[in-house]
């Protein structure tokens, strides 16, 4: 089966799935811009079966609101994954961090309130105002 793996900048820190990811976001919002400094994050959902490996010892960020935990390197300051009691069985990976171009587009685009002017839409997915949640 594919194995994909999440890095840090410096290789310290690494999260390895097993599989496909069940969904991937782009989030717009005014957090995930402060967080990671681009204008918008783009990460994929993985049941947490899937984690086949973890390597290094994160940092935990989770300021933002305490149901969520940020992991990140304390040495090249990459958030690399990040689990969230509002996404329960779910490990959230950076998609970034795993450099592969060929890894499967968003299928969620979130929070467009925030879309910079310049940012295109993404063709043939749908796009949300806020939060989507696993309901809908
Ligand atoms: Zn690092
Ligand atoms: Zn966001």
């Amino acid at each position: 089966m594919t194995q994909r793996k999440a890095m840090c900048a410096c290789g310290d820190i690494s999260i390895t799935f097993s599989g496909e990811p069940q969904r991937v976001f782009r989030c717009h919002c005014d957090y995930c811009q402060k967080r990671t400094g681009s204008v918008f994050q783009v990460s994929a959902w993985f049941p947490m079966e899937q984690v086949v490996a973890k390597a290094g010892e994160p940092r935990v960020f989770s300021e933002h609101n305490m149901l969520t935990e940020y992991m990140f390197c304390a040495r090249c300051g990459s958030t690399v994954y990040w689990v969230s009691e509002y996404v329960q069985g779910i490990v959230c990976a950076a998609v970034g961090c795993f450099v592969d171009a060929h890894f499967p587009k968003p299928t969620l685009d979130i929070q467009n309130q925030y879309r910079h002017g310049w940012v295109e839409a993404i063709e043939g997915v749908p796009e949300y105002e806020g939060f989507w949640t696993p309901d809908e």
